[in-house]
């Protein structure tokens, strides 16, 4: 299906969101290209939301089932661009890469989705039933699955793809991720006279060390540990000069596995305090999850609870079955697999309930990184594949 015209409108396309830089918050110029594309390719209809995020609709005559295809438009910022050796939002083809910032993470794959969907239409529409949707996703890199909620309520596929790198193999699953933040409460005084206060960083350190040492997170057996690490810990007064703090308060990331609720990783965190505080009456601490708010492009405020559940699909699921069926038709040789980190899935397959499977070009490590690259190979791989799976989900 892809005959060199189309190969090279595809890799032009991901040059081209790749020369729209798009940083979390910053996305509308890739979303106005994102749009134009989708209207002179034909899509039935192309709307923005209050978030920012674009949707485009191929609608086939006959009702059907409704496939999402879901890529989120930002990318990490570009820290130290004098170490790249090419210019990070340029596209520069070399070696039969395409390079620059969101070149895996994940501009080249949510190029092959607008296109496949186009294509498949092209050559198959009469033969196919129900909806193709692909949806360009804002503010993904620190809201996994949170401005992905807002197209998911709207739209309620009835099976959604993820396209964040997989180096063409078929993702079932991921772990969560939580933030979960413990203040403990002391009281000030002088430090030249500590007894008439209570260090409330001396009451973190038990906490920390009891965190460290009797608690165990669970393990899946396919998905891995469900981690539990310090990132950060901040005493206040801030610095504190002769004073015994009176607050402290640290954040720990917690990878999570299925099953694992708001309330049951807090309850977990809360016994383990309970337990100090048996011998400690003094010791007052807090737990909750961390809330993250930005702005989006929009002027829209996005805001949320550190907490993105984890997910996994039976591979002998219908969905599953017929992804897979889709991608060998495709000419692809996929294993089934898992993500390594948080994607857009947390919402879709973690919160929604929906069949979800995560399939994209390139691999997970060249997200990032300096000198972020895809292989061309490997992008027109993600073309076929989407196409192949949407064939395959929509037949009649
Ligand atoms: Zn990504």
């Amino acid at each position: 299906m892809l005959d060199s015209i189309r190969r090279d409108k595809l890799v032009r396309l991901c040059r081209d969101m790749i020369c729209c830089p798009s940083p979390s918050g910053h996305e509308d110029r890739i979303v106005n290209l994102i749009r134009d594309t989708m209207i002179s390719l034909g899509y039935n209809e192309v709307s923005i939301d209050r978030y920012g995020n674009v949707i485009g609709r191929i609608i086939f005559p006959t009702p059907g089932n409704r496939i999402l295809f879901d890529g989120h438009m930002d990318h990490v910022d570009v820290s130290s661009p004098e170490e790249w050796t090419v210019p990070p939002f340029s596209g520069t083809i070399k070696d039969n890469r395409v390079y620059g910032r969101g070149a895996s993470d994940m501009k080249g794959s949510l190029a092959a989705m607008i296109l496949a969907a186009a294509y498949l239409r092209e050559d198959y529409g009469h033969m196919l039933r129900g909806e193709i949707i692909v949806a360009g996703i804002v503010h993904e890199e620190c809201f996994e699955g949170v401005a992905s909620g807002e197209v998911g309520e709207s739209y309620k596929p009835d099976y959604v793809v993820i396209g964040e790198a997989s180096q063409l193999n078929l993702n079932v699953g991921q772990r969560g991720r939580a933030e979960i933040v413990v203040e403990t409460q002391g009281k000030s005084a002088h430090s030249s006279n500590p007894e008439a206060g209570l260090n409330a960083v001396k009451k973190m350190v038990k906490i920390i060390s009891a965190i460290e040492h009797q608690y165990m997170p669970p393990t899946h057996p396919f998905l891995g540990k469900g981690i539990i690490e310090l990132t950060d810990i901040i005493s206040s007064p801030y610095p504190g000069a002769s004073v015994v703090p009176e607050k402290c308060k640290v954040t720990f990331d917690r990878r999570l596995l299925v099953g694992e609720t708001e309330e049951s990783v807090l309850g977990e965190i809360e016994s383990v305090i309970a337990r100090i505080a048996e011998d400690d009456p003094e010791l007052k601490a807090a737990v909750k999850l961390a809330v993250g708010e930005a702005k989006c492009y929009t002027g829209e405020l996005i805001q949320a609870k550190r907490f993105a559940p984890a997910w996994l699909i039976d591979r002998n699921h219908e969905f599953v079955r017929k992804s897979l069926d889709g991608l060998h038709e495709a000419g692809l040789k996929p294993k089934i697999s898992k993500y390594d980190f948080c994607t857009n899935g947390s919402y879709y397959a973690g919160i929604a309930g929906i069949p979800t499977v995560g399939f994209g070009a390139s691999r997970e490590d060249l997200a990032h990184v300096t000198d972020e690259y895809i292989e061309i190979e490997q992008l027109e791989g993600a073309c076929l594949g989407y196409y192949g799976i949407a064939r395959s989900v929509l037949s009649v």
